[in-house]
């Protein structure tokens, strides 16, 4: 059974097609980009065939998605033979607000309810309905399913998700944390107790799901019960470009003297912060590693922030857990990184954590990165968010 895999974007659409009649198996993957924009791209990657590159004006979605479909059933760049090969399409939803605390078959009360979150997540919502809405125009006869980056926090106890700020703003406006990356977390952590033939609902895990985007999140007996990010995924940790955790005050204090309006301080904590902003140099870890390698001390400094950041979560999610069995690192940085996991994992021994240093020498696998003699243990865990969206998707359609 084939299944497309939407992430929408306001002017990108991300895209994987899965055959998940057995093992999982990717067809075809691609990125359609600066949709709107005088000049658009289009990438698309089959499986065992001939990339193909499109360069063109990609006026909007449905004219962006038209080219998907057209290069999943093209004679030399296709993976199908028709479009009716494709029996679901799976949505990555930014934010589900409180209405969903699992994913679900879109329906017209489903997008109501996206569209109710719009208010709170404005650069993601709205483009999620415009896929949504484009793939209904073009394949109406199949089901299509919403699976949210939020859903898996929608656990957190009220102690843990109310802002320090008069209770109605939560009741009028709905202000408070939602915490993001949930299919990640939720993935990684029951991928792990897999692995090590442990029942999840006995355990304490903490999941560092540490990428451009990074959040870290204290997992109790499968559930979340805390999260790094927040009302939006600019909170906790420092980031690529976004600031993380930072004192509201410092932020008025900068808009007033910038006289900068809410859009312009969006794109400052979002675009222009995080490492890159620290730095000065990049979002990317490697560049930022290579400009310490040539003595850039302020690349050094935003190394630095981050580790200190990531170490401080775990602390504060080892006693929000009342300790930990398993500290997962996930994501590109988490998963890649070895310098950025050694200097994370070598200063954790508070928590019974014997770090293996030669184990640590990996990247892109699921292993144990502590010595067996650790009381909490260390792991690598790849992640894949497209696959829990096909695995989600093929669960409610059948
Ligand atoms: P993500 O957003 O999950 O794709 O993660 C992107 C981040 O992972 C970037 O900062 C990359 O520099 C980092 N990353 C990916 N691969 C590696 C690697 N092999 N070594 C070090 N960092 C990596």
């Amino acid at each position: 059974m084939n299944i497309l895999v939407l992430n929408c974007g306001s002017s990108s659409i991300k895209y994987q097609l899965l055959d998940m009649s057995e093992t999982p198996l990717l067809l075809a993957k691609g990125l359609v980009e600066k949709i709107g924009l005088p000049m658009g791209n289009f990438t698309h990657k089959p499986e065992g065939k001939e990339k193909l590159t499109i360069e063109q004006p990609i006026a909007d979605h449905a004219i962006g998605m038209n080219l998907i479909l057209k290069a999943l059933v093209d004679e030399k760049h296709g993976v199908i033979n028709s479009l009716n090969a494709i029996k679901a399409v799976g949505h990555r939803i930014a934010h589900g607000g409180e209405y969903f605390s699992h994913s679900v078959l879109i329906t017209d009360d489903v997008k109501k309810k996206i569209q109710a979150c719009c208010e709170i997540a404005p650069l993601h919502n709205p483009a999620h309905l415009k896929g949504i809405e484009t793939m209904e125009g073009l394949l109406p006869q199949i089901p299509q399913v919403a699976v949210f980056d939020t859903s898996f926090h929608q656990t957190l106890p009220e102690k843990a998700f109310i802002y320090g700020i008069p209770y109605e703003y939560y009741t009028k406006y709905h202000i408070r944390k939602y915490g993001f990356h949930g299919t990640s977390h939720k993935f990684v952590a029951e991928k792990a107790c897999r692995i090590l033939g442990w029942d999840i609902t006995k355990k304490k895990i903490i999941t560092c799901h540490l990428g451009n985007g990074a959040s870290i999140t204290a997992i109790n007996g499968g559930k979340s019960v805390d999260t790094s990010m927040g009302f939006t995924p600019v909170a906790g940790l420092v980031m690529g470009t976004r600031c993380g955790d930072i004192d509201s005050g410092a932020l008025l204090y900068i808009c007033d003297k910038k006289e900068l309006s809410p859009a312009e301080a969006v794109k400052l904590t979002n675009k222009e912060s995080g490492v890159f902003g620290i730095s000065g140099v990049s979002s990317d870890f490697r560049e930022l590693e290579a400009a310490v390698e040539e003595g850039n001390k302020r690349a050094e400094l935003a190394l630095e922030v981050f580790i200190y950041n990531v170490k401080k979560y775990i602390g504060a999610y080892a006693a929000v857990l009342n300790g930990v069995d398993l500290i997962i690192f996930t994501g590109g940085i988490g998963e890649n990184n070895i310098k950025v996991r050694q200097a994370i994992c070598e200063e954790l021994s508070y928590l019974g954590v014997d770090f293996d240093s030669k184990a640590n020498q990996v990247r892109g696998e699921d292993k144990i990165i502590s010595t067996p003699d650790s009381r909490t243990l260390l792991m690598t865990v790849t992640t894949d968010e497209e696959l829990v969206i096909a695995t989600d998707t093929l669960k409610l359609v059948k």
